[in-house]
């Protein structure tokens, strides 16, 4: 059973492929920044103390985060404990990935690649400008944007070489197409993945 995890810039495209990805290998796909927003738009606990974070481009607490993801991929003491899974978007931060690691030694779902998505910095920049005047997500304002990828350099850079030294890395160039992005993910995959 597929285990990956999606780690990409803002404006990377990460949606549109964990979504694919997921449905390619039949696993759900949980992207950490759309569960947030559901929270925010149900206005639950979580919700309320997640949306002035997000609406600063800043990361939510890794507590609250880990907690959240916790209870959808099981381990928390309650329910099953998923087999496989797209994890987008997560971890984003040196302490999300030493947990997601313990986590997957605990129970014995250790991952089998993380994605990485490149991107050059003024093609992101170009691409959530332009979502954020068809779609009007809250952070898709160009300063909410800078602090975003500052946030991401910051925070998930040092990420890289965590999984590098694991030997699961798998380095993806995210220009182009969405489907040539798709397919040089699926070639990159290949020798990591379980037939
Ligand atoms: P983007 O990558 O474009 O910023 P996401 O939808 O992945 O979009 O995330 C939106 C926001 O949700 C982030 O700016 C952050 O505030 C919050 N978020 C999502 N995932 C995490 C995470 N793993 N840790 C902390 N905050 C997160």
């Amino acid at each position: 059973m597929f285990r990956a995890l999606l780690l990409a810039p803002p404006g990377a495209g990460k949606g549109t492929q964990g979504q694919r990805l997921a449905d390619r290998h039949g696993v759900p796909h949980l992207a950490t920044g759309d569960l947030l927003r559901d929270h925010v738009a149900r206005g639950t606990d979580l919700g309320k103390q997640a949306k002035s974070h997000m609406d600063a481009g800043r990361l939510v607490p890794d507590d609250l985060v880990i907690d959240m993801v916790l209870r959808k991929i099981g381990g928390d003491g309650t329910g099953e404990i998923l087999e496989g899974f797209l994890l987008d978007g997560f971890p984003r931060t040196l302490t999300q990935a030493r947990f997601a690691y313990e986590w997957g030694l605990q129970f014995k779902r250790t991952f089998h690649a993380v994605i990485m998505l490149e991107v050059p910095e003024d093609e992101l920049v170009r691409r959530l400008v332009q979502r954020g005047e068809e779609q009007g997500r809250s952070d898709d304002t160009e300063e909410v944007i800078r602090e975003r990828l500052a946030v991401y350099e910051d925070n998930t850079a040092p990420l890289v070489d965590f999984y590098e030294s694991r030997g699961i890395l798998v380095r993806v160039d995210g220009t182009g197409t969405v489907d040539e992005v798709t397919e040089r993910i699926e070639a990159g995959l290949e020798p990591m993945v379980p037939a």
